[in-house]
């Protein structure tokens, strides 16, 4: 017999497509508040959220009359007709969330509306009122929800352990805070706080109180534009690298969204810079024309797809690049030598942080709250515009930010070379810095990039040897000979047959010296092997990276001239900072650094 479903039981059914587990609760319950206006959320759990979940805030709350209305199924206030659907601002509109909390859990709703006196208290159990009655409670909304899935056993064992499920609530109710850094966010995990942000529209102020494994030291800011283009956020220096991109987070025009092409970008930025196998950490915030995006909205994972994204790649990367040409990337000798691999996510910071560390946490919370609300205070009184809107800033003018970094590049010729120590080691000076530059990997990024311009550019420049150099090689190699001769060739190399295995060189690239020119020689065709390709670029570009390790010296005594020379030459390099196989080039010790060492600060 065909029935029509009761309405609780239909309630159930569709409350399942939309509640699958906590994490699924306080998104909706997050979103909602900050579609409410609020300026302050908090968001508190216990047991990972399955047994209790309560969502504060202090926005527009719900007029008495409506509270029941608001928990039916299709009840919303964000659109009335069909046509809004296209110009929606706000995070929900479906207006099922309420009724598929309430229908598979105990709900309780307080709240209240500025213009009414008293505020409303309904209570539902599994979609059915159990009480709705006046009760005095402050301007906004709370939301609480006990017993997920109490009338509907069968869901529960599809849930996973406390500490999963807390860890995906944490993950997010993070990048909502990042995402809103006008908002104030507290998070209390079964009664603990794991962070509080300050709401004041400080990005990197929001990033450290959030993700406490990161240090400050060791991020730089980006802030790039370029034609509809707008990306900023803070990156890691090349100091400091983890190994997997969990810390990398990206948003574009405001929410998370997970993209290989954003990936791709981030590497190109940091190619070079870190070994490999190491991960920079990321939190990047891009803004692009909504109309050259496709979103694909799945409910716990947004995957992006951009129109153009040769585009994007190369937009993020040099972006990457710039924030990490400037004087504040310069790796930090005070930062170096500190253990990364304590470092860990934000969802396992509770477990292994804040457990142990509870009442030292909260204290510094709260002093840091106080402290930093008397400097804004004192900011907001002599600015007349800060930033308030909670919803992300649109495309165009970009928005008063009065915490906006300089982003001030490295000057080469702010550098005063003081001397060299071990036969090895450069010291210099700029106005609040000390350098160690090693000599060794600052000449192999200037032969690197040397060759690998020589390679690209259709003019070469030569020189004649009056000796030429003979090579021997196997004849497997040599019987290669057309693809490697021909790479050589595009280097300013003048290669000639002289016998079976036997190669002549009569010309060197013009910045190379003669030994130089042998070992980079000898060190690149021992590399190459059957199955090298090399009609590939990025093949030629390891190739000679790998080359360059051998042709340059290590322990040569430099007088002043040369060593003024290459300086002038690193000057010149795309990437002065480190050397081609990711060791640093550059090690800096702030005037600060040293007086903190000297005990005089
Ligand atoms: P939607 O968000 O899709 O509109 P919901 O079921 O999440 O649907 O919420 C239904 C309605 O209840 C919202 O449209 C809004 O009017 C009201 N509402 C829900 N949460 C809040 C809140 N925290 N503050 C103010 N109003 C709220
Ligand atoms: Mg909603």
């Amino acid at each position: 017999m065909i029935k029509v479903l009761e309405k609780n039981v239909a309630d159930k059914i569709a409350a399942g497509e939309v509640i699958e587990r906590p994490i699924s609760i306080v998104k909706e319950l997050v979103e909602n508040a900050v579609d409410a206006g609020a300026d302050s959320i908090v968001v508190e759990i216990k047991n990972g959220g399955k047994s209790y979940i309560r969502v504060t805030d202090n926005g527009c709350g719900i007029p008495c009359e409506e509270a029941e209305t608001a928990f039916l199924r299709h009840a919303t206030s964000k659109i009335e007709t069909a046509m809004d659907l296209n110009s929606i601002e706000t995070l929900g509109f479906r207006g099922e969330a309420l009724a598929s909390v309430a229908a598979v859990t105990r709900t309780e709703l307080i709240t209240k509306t500025t213009d009414n006196k008293t505020g409303t208290r309904l209570v539902i159990h599994g979609g059915m009122v159990i009480a709705n009655e006046q009760t005095g409670c402050p301007d906004g909304t709370t939301i609480v929800v006990t017993d997920l899935f109490y009338n509907t056993p069968a869901r529960l064992k599809f849930m996973k352990t406390d500490s999963a499920e807390s860890g995906l609530v944490i993950d997010f109710v993070s990048q909502m805070a990042l995402a809103y850094k006008n908002i104030k966010f507290r998070l209390i995990n079964n009664g603990r706080i794991l962070f509080s942000t300050l709401g004041d529209g400080n990005r990197l102020n929001t990033i450290l109180r959030v993700y406490s494994d990161v240090d400050a030291r060791n991020m730089v800011p980006l802030d790039f534009r370029e034609g509809g283009l707008y990306a900023e956020g803070y990156i890691s220096t090349p100091a400091f690298s983890k190994t997997t991109r969990s810390s990398q987070i990206y948003f574009v025009n405001g929410r998370v969204v997970s993209s290989k092409v954003i990936e791709r970008g981030v590497s190109d930025g940091y190619k070079e810079r870190l070994f490999e196998g190491r991960y920079p950490v990321v939190y990047l915030f891009l803004q692009v024309d909504p109309h050259t995006i496709d979103v694909n909205i799945h409910p716990n994972k947004r995957e992006v797809r951009f129109d153009e994204e040769a585009l994007i790649i190369n937009f993020i990367s040099r972006a990457i690049k710039k924030s990490l040409s400037t004087k504040d990337a310069v790796v930090d000798a005070g930062n170096i030598f500190k253990d990364m691999d304590r470092r860990i996510s934000p969802s396992k910071v509770y477990e292994r942080v804040f457990e142990p560390f509870r009442e030292k946490t909260e204290e510094y919370a709260c002093e840091k709250t106080d402290e930093k609300q008397v400097d804004i205070k004192q900011l907001l009184s002599t600015i007349k515009n800060p930033v308030s809107s909670p919803f992300p800033e649109p495309i165009g003018e970009p928005v008063l930010d009065i915490y906006r970094p300089q982003l001030k590049p490295f000057d080469f010729s702010e550098l005063q070379v003081t001397g060299v120590i071990f036969d090895t080691y450069i010291t210099a000076v700029d106005g609040h810095n000390f350098y160690l530059i090693d000599q060794h990997a600052a000449h192999e990024r200037i032969f690197y990039e040397r060759l690998v311009g020589e390679y690209e550019s259709a003019v070469k420049e030569r020189q004649p040897l009056l000796m030429p150099l003979i090579i021997n090689l196997s004849l497997a190699v040599s019987e290669n000979r057309f693809d490697w001769l021909d790479a050589l060739s595009k280097m300013g190399f003048t290669i000639e047959e002289f016998g079976p295995g036997t190669f002549r060189i009569t010309e060197i690239p013009m910045f190379m010296e003669m030994s130089e020119a042998e070992d980079f020689i000898n060190e690149f065709i021992e590399n190459i092997n059957n199955s090298t390709d090399l009609s590939n670029r990025i093949v030629i570009d390891k190739l000679i990276m790998m080359s360059c390790k051998a042709a340059v010296k290590a322990n040569d005594k430099l007088n002043s001239e040369e060593i003024n020379a290459l300086i002038k030459d690193l000057s010149c390099c795309v990437n002065p900072f480190s050397c081609p196989h990711g060791r640093p080039t550059f090690i800096k010790l702030t005037r600060y650094e040293i007086e903190k060492m000297f005990k005089r600060v």
